[in-house]
């Protein structure tokens, strides 16, 4: 396999046309993307090209049968103006262990860093420069045989596009545990970033915001009984001064921001703890007056505080975001790291260009 990568420059940049203090989520797409086909068994004809379109045949199988994965990670900007890269092979693994799962080709991780590197190199005047402002990076791989019949795909597409991104600061957001739909099973595709794991979720999503939440907090698919995340977040409680989170089941995503979360959090002495939770024990802890905080964890808001959570005919209702100071404290750390304003001691924040070295060795 030929790790050459083609580039062929956007003759119109449209950077010059986008308001970056006014940036909708995941609308603005920058000049360029990153292609490359498998095909004979092997990843081929790398390349990055002006943003366009695919043109896809109507029995491609990705459409029909959901062999279908994705990533979501930033770049930012350092205060001198470097483009920064947020644990990139943490992502890069991933990307490939979601495509064990569906039985879709591995990317070499030099591949996948390359490609990115050189793309967000390319494009990096579409990273917005404030902190909490980023790049958003959604490397993509879907199954393109023409075929209708359900079996692996032979060939592939693997891309990565990019959308400048405002500094997210979301409203707390209101959950209800959700007690007939669940998001994955043990043995399915749940730590999968699988697409199709997503449309299932749509409708109890959609259900919830009828009745006035913004998004559901799933419980196991057994018993509906263990608490297990919310929407594209892992979750986070603090209970009585001490910080915890669901165990990897293997039913939620071994999310980089819950990973990173758990860090901070242990080196600056919190008591955390990776505990299979309740609901119900939630509740109790609400009832007794030690449910101090609760927020999401993940790359697109890093924290999200949660308000109220509801259960069944219980409303817990959380104490007020002033008062958060574990889901505040790791925002603006993963934001100052992301930013150079915290100094990076772990080796997570990498600069662009010392990929493409390190990659190329
Ligand atoms: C992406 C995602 C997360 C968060 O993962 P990060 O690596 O922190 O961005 C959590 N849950 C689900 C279901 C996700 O898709």
């Amino acid at each position: 396999m030929s790790m050459d990568i083609t580039i062929t420059h956007t003759k119109n940049s449209k950077v010059h046309d986008v308001d970056f203090e006014n940036l909708p989520f995941g609308r603005i797409f920058s000049d360029h993307i990153f292609v490359a086909d498998y095909y004979d068994g092997e990843w081929q004809d790398a390349r990055i090209e002006p943003f366009h379109k695919f043109q896809l045949h109507p029995a491609t199988m990705a459409l029909h049968y959901g062999q279908a994965i994705f990533e979501g990670m930033k770049a930012s900007k350092s205060f001198d103006g470097k483009p920064m890269l947020f644990r990139p092979e943490d992502h890069a693994h991933r990307f490939n262990a979601s495509a064990a799962r569906l039985c879709m080709p591995d990317i070499p991780v030099k591949l996948f860093m390359t490609g990115l590197n050189k793309l967000v190199s390319l494009d990096q005047a579409w990273i917005p420069p404030q902190e909490g402002s980023a790049l958003y990076i959604r490397p993509t791989m879907i199954a393109t045989d023409e075929f209708i019949g359900v079996k692996p795909s032979q060939h592939y597409k693997f891309f990565i596009l990019t959308c400048p991104v405002g500094p997210y600061y979301p409203k707390p957001v209101k959950l209800v545990a959700e007690t007939k739909y669940v998001r994955a099973v043990l043995g399915g595709t749940g730590e999968a970033k699988a697409a199709g794991n997503y449309a299932g979720a749509m409708l109890p999503s959609k259900l919830a915001q009828d009745s006035g939440f913004d998004q559901v907090l799933w419980l196991d698919a057994k018993e509906f009984k263990y608490i297990q995340e919310c929407g594209t977040m892992n979750v986070f409680f603090v209970i009585n001064g001490k910080v915890i989170t669901p165990p990897l089941y293997g039913t939620i995503l071994n999310g980089v921001t819950r990973r990173s979360a758990l860090q901070i959090l242990s080196e600056a002495g919190y008591d955390v703890e990776e505990y299979p939770i309740t609901i119900d024990e939630l509740v109790a802890a609400y009832k007794n007056g030690t449910l101090q905080e609760a927020f999401g964890a993940g790359t697109a808001a890093v924290v999200s505080h949660i308000s109220d959570i509801a259960y069944k005919d219980v409303m817990m209702t959380l104490p007020p975001v002033s008062q958060r100071k574990v889901g505040s404290f790791i925002k603006s750390t993963i934001d100052g790291l992301r930013s150079g304003r915290i100094t990076d001691t772990y080796g997570w924040v990498v600069p662009v260009n010392e990929i493409v070295e390190a990659a190329v060795v």
